[in-house]
This record gives structure tokens, C-alpha cells and sequence, in this order.
């Protein structure tokens, strides 16, 4: 694999930040795009755009042709069943709120229990704590271990015919933990729970596959994996999105509308109320494109080789605690160093053009449980180099000098 090539795509990464070359960390955040992606993008709106579905003109044909085939794409590339299991998001967060609110208005009573983990998001944890608000539900969390893994004894003992609810995150966006969902998923179902997975780490990152996975959704984000902001996927299996109500109403999402009532179309319709995100469909369809001509083993592959050498050297920095496991590990590293707040460190890194993040993540439970108010975090993807990791570990090194 020819990786500088690959850098040659994303046009970001060529700049100078305070006077030095930009080292960008921070891909668990957001990532950068290739030009692939900017191109599509700019090229849709010069020659393509007009509102999908709708239109019998050649440029509403044109849009909804693309619009449509990436939902395809997504199918293929996540290991759907069928395109229509795929409904468009404006991301992970978007996802998980549609179902959360749809499945507690409809299926959740007093008492039922919805099993979460001590490592989600704030995006897994927010619209259950609504929904269990809502329908009387009650919150359960698998603890996390000290090691930065799930407590998968004490969940053999939470996973009863009581639990209606099982949603669990993929990759820890904080530890980079990699969940056993598989097994998780397969354990809730057998109990009757509904299943949804966090892919927001995971998607564009290594290959996955939702129905080896077994989950009955599984919602991700394009600006993570090369794809724009404002654009994400919401995998349902088919006969659960069949049986469930709509989130949004509106145009494009009904058969028949009279002053009283509706009737809805069949999914991914029926959740897909309005003028979509058009432009930046076309974007994710390009992205996936390109990750794939690249191949997402090789994708991980590389991931797995840069956190390991920067793990190794981090490691043996003074006074560094590093969170979640050595091995298996997503390509991101999250730290605190006795010297230094993360913001402070964070700073400092940026004053060399290196850009880390600082902070709770959006997992303040996870910082409770392991007693820190926030880590830096270093994040990878398979633009980033060797040289990089170099370069991080100098300004780490001149850090921990600084503050000591
Ligand atoms: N889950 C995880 C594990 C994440 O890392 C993120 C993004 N930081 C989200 C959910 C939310 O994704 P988005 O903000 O794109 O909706």
C-alpha cells in the first residue's frame, strides 16, 4: 500500500501550524477528507443538484440516482441484508435518538430495563436516559474494569428476561476498547432484548459486519471515515423498522395525507421525513469508494502498527497513565500525565502543530469511573505516519519537561 500517495489525497494535511508541519491527531473527532470526497462534493452541486424523488427532470433523475445507489453502498459496504435497511442520519447521535424515542413511545413499559454500558458516549447514554424518563424504563450499566474492558461477569448476571434493551458502543471513543458485541448482542437477543450497536469508532476503521454482529441496529457517522459532516446511517433489521412507528413527520415519508391522518411509506421512507442531506449522501458514497479501494484490512492493519509503536514509546514517558487495553486496541491512545491538565498539555501540543484533544470525550461516567477529570487523546487514521508518532513523542518528551 502506497501510504504517502494516499496523504497526497487530503489536501488539509499540507500546512504549517505556529511555524510547524501539522500533525493531525484527532481523528477519533472528525476526519480529514480526500479530494475524492471535496471533488464529488463540488461536483454534484456544478452539475447534479435538484431535489431527490420527487422530480421527473434529467437533473432530479441524476441526483436521485446517486442518492439511492450509495444507500446500496452502505448496504454492501456494512453487510446489510438489504439497501432498505439503511436510513439516512445526520449521524450516530441522530441514530440513536430515532430509536431510542421510537422504541420507548411504543414498546417500553414501567420496569423494563435498558442495559447500557459504564464506556458509551454521551450520545448512547442521553436519549435512553430520555427514554427511560419517558416510558418508566430502568437504566442498567455493565461496569467497566480497571484494564479499560467491560465487566463481562457482572454482565452475565445484568443480561435477563427483564432487559427490553441492550445498546452497547463498538470501539470506546475514550479507552479504544474493542466491545465483544457479537457475543453481547447474541447473549440480549436470546433474551428477547432489542440490540443496537455504536459504530461511530468503528465503520471505516476496520471491516464490520452487522449481521455477523447479529444487532438489530447499528448507527454510525460518514464524518469519521472520509464522508462529510451532517451525514451518517441508521441499520435497522427490516421487520423491526416494518413494526415501528415513525420518528419525524413530513413530506416524502407518507402514501396518503387528509387533514386527519396519514398512511406511511414502507423503510427506509418512513423515517426519512424532508429534503435529505443529498449533497453529502453522494460525499459518503465517495468515501466508502475510496476506503474501500484502499481495503479496510489494510486500513486496520496500519491503524493497529502506528497505536502500537506510539503505545510502546508512550508508555514510557514519566508519570503517563494510559487508559483501556495494550491489545486489542482501536487506533486511538488516551493519557493523563501526572504533570499536566489535558487542556494545558493539549495547548501546548498545538503550539507545535500538533493537534490532540482534550477533555471528558463525552464519557464523563467513564472519567468518574477511573477518577480523572478529562485525558488527552491521541487518534489515528491511515493518512498519519510513523514520522508523526516521532514527532509527538519529541513534544510529549518537551511537555513533561515543561511541567515537571
Ligand atoms: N459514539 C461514539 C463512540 C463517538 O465517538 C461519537 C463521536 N465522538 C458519537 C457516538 C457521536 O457521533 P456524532 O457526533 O457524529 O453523532
Amino acid at each position: 500500500m502506497d501510504w504517502p500517495q494516499l496523504r497526497a489525497d487530503f489536501p488539509i494535511l499540507n500546512q504549517e501550524v505556529h511555524g510547524h508541519p501539522l500533525v493531525y491527531f484527532d481523528n477519533a473527532a472528525s476526519s480529514q477528507k480526500p479530494r475524492q470526497v471535496i471533488d464529488a462534493l463540488v461536483h454534484y452541486y456544478q452539475h447534479d443538484h435538484a431535489n431527490v424523488h420527487r422530480g421527473l427532470h434529467e437533473l432530479s433523475m441524476r441526483a436521485t440516482d446517486a442518492f439511492e445507489a450509495t444507500r446500496k453502498k452502505v448496504a454492501r459496504f456494512i453487510g446489510a441484508a438489504r439497501e432498505e435497511e439503511i436510513i439516512y442520519t445526520r449521524g450516530t447521535t441522530e441514530g440513536i435518538n430515532l430509536v431510542a424515542q421510537v422504541w420507548s413511545a411504543q414498546y417500553l413499559k414501567p420496569g423494563d430495563i435498558i442495559l447500557l454500558t459504564g464506556m458509551e458516549h454521551h450520545s448512547n447514554l442521553v436519549p435512553w436516559q430520555l427514554a427511560a424518563k419517558r416510558s418508566g424504563a430502568i437504566l442498567q450499566h455493565i461496569p467497566v474494569l480497571e484494564d479499560g474492558t467491560l465487566d463481562l461477569d457482572t454482565a452475565a448476571t445484568l443480561l435477563t428476561d427483564q432487559v427490553k434493551v441492550f445498546a452497547c458502543v463498538h470501539i470506546s471513543n475514550s479507552l479504544g476498547t474493542i466491545n465483544p458485541v457479537k457475543d453481547l448482542c447474541a447473549k440480549a437477543r436470546a433474551l428477547g432484548a432489542m440490540t443496537l450497536v455504536d459504530g461511530a469508532q468503528a465503520v471505516g476503521h476496520l471491516p464490520v459486519n452487522v449481521q455477523d454482529i447479529g444487532c438489530d441496529f447499528y448507527a454510525f457517522s460518514g464524518h469519521k471515515m472520509c464522508a462529510p459532516t451532517g451525514i451518517g446511517a441508521l441499520y435497522g433489521r427490516y421487520e423491526l423498522l416494518e413494526k415501528m412507528d415513525p420518528w419525524h413527520g413530513g413530506g416524502e415519508m407518507i402514501t396518503t395525507v387528509t387533514l386527519d391522518t396519514s398512511s406511511y411509506k414502507a423503510p427506509p421512507a418512513k423515517f426519512e421525513a424532508g429534503t435529505p442531506n443529498i449533497a453529502d449522501v453522494i460525499g459518503l458514497g465517495t468515501a466508502i469508494d475510496y476506503l474501500e479501494s484502499i481495503g479496510l484490512e489494510n486500513i486496520q492493519a496500519h491503524g493497529n502498527q502506528l497505536t502500537t509503536y506510539a503505545y510502546d514509546q508512550m508508555q514510557a514517558l514519566p508519570g503517563i497513565r494510559i487508559l483501556g487495553p495494550r491489545q486489542p486496541r482501536a487506533s486511538l491512545i488516551a493519557f493523563a500525565l501526572d504533570c499536566a491538565h489535558p487542556h494545558d498539555l493539549v495547548e501546548f501540543a498545538n503550539t507545535y502543530g500538533l493537534a490532540l484533544r482534550g477533555g471528558h470525550h463525552c464519557t464523563q461516567p467513564l472519567m468518574k469511573r477511573f477518577k480523572l477529570p478529562g485525558t488527552s487523546r491521541a487518534s489515528f487514521y491511515f493518512y498519519n505516519t510513523h514520522a508523526e508518532v516521532d514527532q509527538m513523542m519529541n513534544i510529549l518528551h518537551q511537555a513533561v519537561k515543561f511541567f515537571s
